[in-house]
């Protein structure tokens, strides 16, 4: 199975994709994680990106096609994959459909979580995330309660960035939802409820 998970940022994505991974053993694909990654190691990648991600623009179409273009080249994702947080724009939409057709495989499908923009204000104005394991909680966890790990808030959940994130996803990626209904793909699911319940939407849609 080939999934595309779209929805704004802070909208569940991360979550969701990690709930259908060990469900499904599909490859996780979050370009979100690999920039951070690389912004981390210090790589020639991320210098270019960090500017971009502090401010809560998009890191440019070339750099995000080139590194999408080698992800699913490796073997792991020939099980399946789950792309969280790509394709972003209409350019890198049309790059994925291309690149796809030449590994001669098919999206099955879009998948559009959907959340309010005012929900999606607070909740990433209190989320906080393990540097250990990578858990996603809230403000209210003092210390990681899978690992006991620190937790920590991205630079760009701070609430200026914030509003920037929700600009560039209005204008660049929302229409991406047309896209990929003009492609027959769409499904669409509530993420404003408890995380098992869209869990379990989710599933029924994809077995549909
Ligand atoms: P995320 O963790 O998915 O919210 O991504 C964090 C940041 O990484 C975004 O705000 C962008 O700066 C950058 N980024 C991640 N994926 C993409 C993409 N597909 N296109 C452009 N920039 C991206």
């Amino acid at each position: 199975m080939n999934i595309v998970l779209l929805g704004a940022p802070g909208a569940g994505k991360g979550t969701q994709a990690a709930r259908l991974v060990s469900e499904y053993g599909l490859a996780h694909i979050s370009t979100g994680d690999m920039l951070r990654v690389a912004v981390k190691d210090g790589t020639e990648l991320g210098l270019k990106a960090k500017s971009y991600m502090d401010a809560g623009e998009l890191v440019p179409d070339a750099v995000l096609i080139g590194m999408i273009k080698e992800r699913l080249r490796r073997p792991d994702t020939e099980k399946g994959f789950i792309l969280d947080g790509f394709p972003r724009t209409s350019n890198q939409a049309v790059a994925l459909a291309n690149e796809l057709d030449e590994l001669k495989r098919n999206l099955d499908a879009a998948v559009a979580v959907v959340v309010d923009f005012d929900v999606i204000v607070k909740r990433l104005a209190s989320r906080r995330i393990c540097r250990a394991c990578g858990y996603v909680g809230t403000d209210a966890d003092q210390s990681c309660p899978k690992c006991g790990g620190e937790m920590y808030q991205r630079d760009d959940d701070k609430a200026e960035t914030v509003r920037n994130r929700l600009e560039v996803y209005e204008k660049s990626t929302a229409p991406l939802t047309d896209y990929y209904r003009g492609c027959g793909l769409l499904r669409e699911v509530n993420g404003d409820q408890p995380v098992d319940q869209v869990f379990l939407e989710l599933k029924a849609l994809l077995a549909k």
